[in-house]
């Protein structure tokens, strides 16, 4: 199968990219390993008797200061469907207790650190760095840390300050902070609909080869795909291996990359069965798993739902343990149960300069990279990295 442009990856990278690029009138192919396309935009549905019930097993909210990707939903006719999050709080799991995260700060501390926001740069400096001096040591250790650790599941006082959260301009028509109807995959599902390009799913890619001048992808189904043009849009782990006989020193260099995975264990019960008041999340310091987000920001009439963002290397036994514990249920009011397992990169500070070498290897070459490991991992840096990438494609030509 011949196309200008094949996009390995159906995340919202890979998607946003497969759609910048058709746009510019290039004829796009996107393949995606799973069976629906998304990657950590995973909404799956619950069809209980009497009602359907998605839950988010990645990604949940949306800012208005995502325009880019706000560009792409109203282009897919897609803002209809932009709902509001209901106000419950993001709570800290301490001894058995829910807090809120204001009621666990030492108030004191964080007043006298705080006027270092005007003079401090994140700049070079890590999360730990940054924010024990914003908030207080105390603060940053007791209680801020394990909201930073819950954003990526994984530790991040390493991470670079200004890589974690930004600052950036809003669309102030659109709600502060919001989801889909239908969760967040629907975005997904849109995008891979959208005139132009032709998603493949079930497609795992294997094997990249370079042939009289153009690219020669093959899928585990034995199936290759021709293209002018490769745009990798897979964790870094996976696109430093696909690299690696074609383009040894990028390989290398996406190879000195830290990536984690985090094992999502998702579960849905009846509304009555459940005591727990409504809460946006749990936090719960110290413990075998990072977050509990829950599905308490959408209500629905019959189910709650929870997925739990699990560190690596626990039994299928202890994290069902651990749930029915939080939850203060019996394992057999779970109606549903998802499992998934997502990668996440650990960046460090001075990734801006491995960005730059990146950035200048890639010089002049029709290959394209996106993904959640170069200007950050939210959202819109995924999308934001696929909109210049598909400019330097629009200049090559
Ligand atoms: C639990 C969790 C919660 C999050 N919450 C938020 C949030 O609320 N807001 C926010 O802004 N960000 C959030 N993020 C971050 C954000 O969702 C991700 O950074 C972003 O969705 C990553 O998109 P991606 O396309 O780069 O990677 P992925 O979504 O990981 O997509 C990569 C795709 O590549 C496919 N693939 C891999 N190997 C192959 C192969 N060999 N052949 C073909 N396909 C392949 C995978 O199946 C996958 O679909 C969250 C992330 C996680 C994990």
């Amino acid at each position: 199968m011949k196309s200008d442009v094949v996009v390995v990856g159906g995340g919202i990278s890979g998607l946003s990219l497969a759609y910048y690029c058709s746009q510019a009138g290039f004829k796009t192919t996107l393949l995606e390993k799973n069976d629906s396309p998304g990657g950590s935009f995973n909404s799956p549905r619950y069809t209980g008797n009497d009602t359907q019930f998605w839950l988010e097993m990645g990604a949940h909210t949306c800012y208005n200061s995502y325009q880019n990707l706000l560009d792409i939903v109203d282009a897919c006719h897609l803002t209809d469907s932009i709902i509001p999050r209901e106000k419950v709080p993001f709570t800290l799991l301490v001894d058995k207790q829910l807090k809120s995260v204001f009621s666990a700060l030492n108030i004191f501390e964080a007043l006298k650190s705080i006027p270092n926001i005007f003079s401090l740069k994140k700049e070079g400096l890590s999360v730990r760095e940054y924010y024990s001096k914003i908030v207080g040591v105390n603060n940053y250790n007791n209680t801020l840390s394990h909201f930073f650790n819950a954003v990526p599941s994984q530790p991040t006082g390493d991470f670079p300050a200004d890589m974690m959260f930004k600052s950036r301009p809003k669309r102030k028509e659109v709600l502060k902070n919001y989801t889909f109807k239908d969760g967040l995959q629907s975005i997904a599902r849109a995008i891979a609909r959208s005139k132009g390009i032709n998603v493949f799913t079930s497609q795992e890619v294997t094997g990249i080869e370079v042939l009289d001048g153009r690219y020669a992808i093959t899928t585990q189904a034995g199936v290759t795909h021709s293209a002018a043009t490769l745009a990798l849009a897979t964790p870094s782990t996976i696109s430093s291996r696909l690299l690696q006989t074609i383009e040894a020193d990028i390989a290398g260099h996406l190879g000195t990359l830290k990536a984690a995975s985090v094992d999502s264990v998702g579960v849905v019960v009846r509304k009555n069965d459940i005591s727990l008041k409504p809460v946006a999340a749990i936090i719960s310091p110290n413990d075998i798993f990072f977050s509990a987000v829950s599905r308490d920001t959408v209500p629905d009439d019959n189910y709650r739902g929870f997925a739990f963002h699990f560190k690596p290397g626990e039994t299928d036994e202890t994290k069902m343990q651990r749930i029915t514990n939080v939850l203060g249920i019996a394992e057999d009011k779970i109606v549903h149960k998802y499992e998934v397992t997502n990668t996440v990169p650990s960046l460090r500070v001075g990734h801006r300069q491995w960005l730059e070498r990146m950035d200048g290897m890639l010089g002049g070459k029709n290959l394209l990279l996106t993904g959640n490991y170069f200007g950050g991992m939210a959202i819109e840096d995924c999308v934001s990295r696929s909109l210049s990438e598909s400019e330097r494609l629009k200049k090559l030509k």
